[in-house]
């Protein structure tokens, strides 16, 4: 029997991962990448941010070092920071690519637009063009910045999350609209660096989407250290001002104008799908593809995964994704659940959550407990000199079935591990409880707030 095809367009880790498991699962397949394995997630999201706050996360610990008795006097070497996040991008680019060749997967560099929906033209970076026939296609062409529609965003006043990553120096101010988890990550690190940060958000708190409780002790514990954070504040305008850029922002009815060396914006992101041609195929698309939960579009051949598709815009949901539309491609039928899917920001400290907030428990009227526990109380946290976090664990009524937990503090995006399995496995507080966690560790503090939910807390009064 012939093998199936399946052709992924996009390189991300929507697109190769799915491009994996399809060959795994004996498909011939080939990838169309438009510029640069890893896409966004390796080459200017996930992993570069990280090794800045890396690189700003160790300089600040060298500089406070001397409480433990080690005396340090570091001075940052930012060509060296830069440096060392190409080079550890180019290691897991280089990793990915070996990996699209022991799985005998074809790959093309150009940009790919459909024919009709079983071919796309691939424009190649060499100027030719090569048609792709296939039985299945596998979109995962991500996403771009958002340029808002206010006067001067959309010139050289304003920068985004892109160029940010690669600044030829660290600016003395900036100012950073959106205090979602893009503007929070590189408010924290180039506060760290040096740069005087002001970051403007429209909403009533930084990061809406997570835990009001711990976003708002987050928020307090960034403008303790000295980072400005506006709250409510609507921008009207952007303007170059001599050296300077300027943005009026609107705060209680009231018109001020910051001035900044940088000002970046982190709105958010949209759907990226410029060239694919998806009315040729029959694909249907608004903001973003369109999909069922099988990750199929509105072509029964044709699957949209990761951030093409709007929905969780995050790397690991985008390569679930990419799996599931694999195997579906190959005559499975799983669906997508994306009520699981932990969300971190890597802040000092970190937040990181899992299933519901607080606030959305409240929204549909879902009895619940809420048990707190303070890092203060524990050892480990207390040694790695970082007391201010806390763990809020969620158990429904009457059975105690863990429905959210949400973490604040050192490493809180490794804790939240344990509770997205506690949660996928459906486990109850007492479960949790009952897994003797080793001392002393931060997992500690999860199952203390878990003991709290049950009114059983042993190292809280
Ligand atoms: P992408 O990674 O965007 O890959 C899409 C690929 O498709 C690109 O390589 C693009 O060149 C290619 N492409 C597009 N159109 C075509 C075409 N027509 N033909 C051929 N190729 C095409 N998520 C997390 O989970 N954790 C984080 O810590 C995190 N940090 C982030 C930090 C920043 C600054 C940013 C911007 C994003 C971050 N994200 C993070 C989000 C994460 O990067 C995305 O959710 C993830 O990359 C989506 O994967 P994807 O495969 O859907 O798309």
């Amino acid at each position: 029997m012939d093998k199936k095809s399946v052709t992924v367009i996009g390189g991300g880790p929507g697109g190769y991962v799915a491009a994996i498991r399809a060959a795994q699962l004996g498909a011939e397949v080939t990838l169309i990448e438009k510029k640069r394995m890893g896409g966004t997630c390796l080459n200017i999201g996930c992993i570069p941010t990280k090794a800045l706050l890396d690189s700003a996360h160790v300089y600040h610990e060298a500089g406070a070092s001397a409480g433990i008795g080690v005396v340090a006097s570091p001075h940052l070497d930012w060509s060296m920071v830069q440096e060392r996040r190409r080079s550890v991008i180019d290691r897991l680019v280089l990793g990915v690519e070996g990996l699209m060749r022991t799985n005998k997967i074809r790959v093309l560099y150009g940009l790919a637009g459909f024919l009709d929906p079983h071919t796309v033209c691939v424009n190649m970076a060499d100027g030719q063009k090569q048609r792709v026939s296939s039985d299945f296609f596998i979109l995962a062409t991500g996403a771009e910045p958002l340029v808002p529609p206010i006067p001067g965003a959309g010139g050289d006043i304003c920068i985004d999350s892109t160029a940010a990553l690669s600044l030829e120096k660290v600016p003395d101010s900036m100012v950073i609209v959106g205090g979602g988890v893009i503007g929070v990550e590189l408010a924290t690190a180039y506060h760290e660096f040096g740069t005087k940060i002001t970051v403007v958000e429209m909403a009533g708190n930084i990061l809406p989407n997570m835990d009001r409780t711990l976003s708002e002790k987050l928020k307090a514990d960034m403008e303790h250290r000295g980072i400005r954070i506006m709250t409510g504040a609507k921008v009207c305008s952007f303007e170059k001002k001599g050296d300077m850029c300027a943005c009026c922002v609107e705060q209680e009815h009231t018109q001020i104008t910051l001035e900044a060396e940088t000002i970046l914006l982190c709105i958010g992101r949209k759907a990226s799908l410029k060239g694919l041609n998806l009315e040729k195929a029959g694909v249907r698309a608004e903001r973003a593809i369109l999909t069922d939960a099988f990750m199929r579009t509105s072509a029964e051949n044709i699957y949209a995964v990761g951030d093409c598709n709007g929905q969780l815009m995050l790397a690991h949901a985008a390569s679930e994704q990419g799996i599931i539309a694999a195997e579906n491609c190959m005559g499975g039928s799983r669906s997508f659940d994306g009520s699981i899917c932990p969300g971190g920001v890597y802040s000092f400290p970190e937040l990181a959550g899992v299933g519901f907030t607080e606030e959305e428990l409240r929204e549909k009227n879902i009895s619940y407990r809420a048990g707190v526990f303070p890092m203060a109380a524990n050892g480990r946290a207390l040694i790695y000199r970082q007391d201010t976090g806390m763990v809020k664990v969620l158990t429904g009524e009457p059975y105690g079935e863990l429905l959210g937990v949400h973490v604040y503090g050192p490493q809180a995006t490794e804790l939240i591990a344990e509770a997205a399995l506690a949660i996928k496995l459906e486990a109850t507080a007492d479960e949790l409880i009952d897994t003797i966690h080793a001392h002393p560790t931060l997992s500690e503090c999860v199952r203390e707030a878990a003991l709290a939910a049950q009114n059983r807390a042993i190292h809280t009064g």
